[in-house]
């Protein structure tokens, strides 16, 4: 592991440990003894889509191993400039389907708010690698039109922030945009789907928790952890507020390939996340995103390591095997029938 220094990891604010993140792949193997892996090709492949890693993150990993399924989750490769069929620039077909203002819904009661284009970590398996957040962004810095839509829709009780990392927002913009949802009457949960509190701990400061346990809406986080090994401390630690104020804490992660996809894994991180006090919820099958399908488990496979988590876990810890479909009314439940038919 990097040592991280305990002096800046007292005294810097999360911005400027965000500010500090590895932007160089060479420098993050160096550091992490591993010079001899370094290509020019993975500078490429960044090029595509950055490469950005939050120093606790990367203090996670274990010196010396390539083959780490941390490191494997940030690093830029060769294999995710080839083009392979089936695997496009905008699987859920989100381009059309967000209304200009932010807004995606495509679900009875519940709408998700891209709030921001801004991730603390590029995970490299990410559906939004190709998403042309450019464009929206003018348009994202007021809420006014979201917020204008969502008043007018009183189907609408749950509101999801998504992103990018709604929580790269800072507390001051967070703060108004809870206020402002506060006062519509028929919105009553608010969920954050946010992997910050993984890859940088520090965000879950004094005033973020404030706001969340101040809050008059039922609140949820979900984050997203993949690996156990990413259940730091710190994160364990920053939660427990949270756990107290009430708030429901929630997990999903991404199905990878020599990442996440064995057993002993999948079940060690079920268990690791109760012990944080999370209930495991989604295990997604991955998005089939244009250079991530390196990282595709198939359908057989994905369901019978579903199918031997369930033998070995409590039905509360078993988290639901889902894809995302486009035009679908919620999330698609992989079903071992369907398999047996194929
Ligand atoms: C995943 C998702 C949701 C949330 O779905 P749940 O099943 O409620 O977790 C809502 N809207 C969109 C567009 C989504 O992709
Ligand atoms: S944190 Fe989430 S949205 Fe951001 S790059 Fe990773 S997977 Fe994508």
């Amino acid at each position: 592991m990097i040592p991280l220094s305990p002096l800046s990891l007292k005294t810097e604010s999360w911005q400027q440990q965000l500010g500090n993140a590895y932007c160089q792949v060479k420098a993050l193997l160096a550091d992490l003894e591993l010079s001899e892996h370094y290509r020019p090709e993975m500078e490429l492949a960044a090029q595509a889509f950055r490469f950005q890693v939050p120093r606790h993150f990367a203090a996670l990993m274990k010196k010396g191993d390539i083959r780490d399924p941390l490191l494997l989750q940030v690093l830029p490769r060769a294999a995710e400039l080839q083009h392979r069929a089936g695997f496009t620039p905008d699987p859920l077909g989100d381009q059309d389907a967000h209304e200009g203002n932010g807004i995606l819904h495509k679900y009875h009661g519940r709408v998700l708010l891209i709030t921001t284009g801004a991730c603390a970590i590029n995970c490299r398996y990410c559906f939004r690698r190709h998403f042309p957040y450019a464009g929206l962004q003018m348009r994202m810095n007021q809420w006014r039109p979201a917020l204008q839509q969502l008043q007018q829709d009183p189907s609408i009780h749950e509101v999801i922030l998504s992103g990018g990392d709604p929580l790269s927002l800072n507390n001051h913009r967070l703060g108004s945009l809870l206020e402002a949802l506060e006062k519509i009457p028929h919105v009553q949960r608010l969920r954050i789907h946010s992997r910050l509190p993984v890859v940088l701990p520090s965000r879950l400061d004094p005033p973020l928790i404030r706001l969340l346990a101040d809050t008059s809406l039922a609140t949820s986080l979900v984050v997203h952890v993949n690996h156990p090994r990413e259940l730091s401390d710190e994160l364990h630690l920053g939660l427990q507020p949270l756990r107290q104020a009430g708030i429901t804490l929630l997990n999903q992660s991404v199905l990878l390939k020599g990442v996440n996809d064995s057993v002993q894994t999948q079940v060690s991180l079920c268990e690791s996340l109760y012990a944080t006090g999370i209930l495991p919820y989604y295990l997604h099958q991955l998005d089939r995103v244009q250079g991530a399908a390196h990282f595709a488990v198939s359908d057989p496979d994905a369901l019978q390591l579903h199918e031997h988590m369930e033998q070995q876990l409590p039905g509360y810890l078993l988290p639901r095997l889902v894809r995302e479909t486009q035009g679908a009314r919620s999330k698609q439940t992989l079903l071992r029938s369907q398999n047996q038919k194929k």
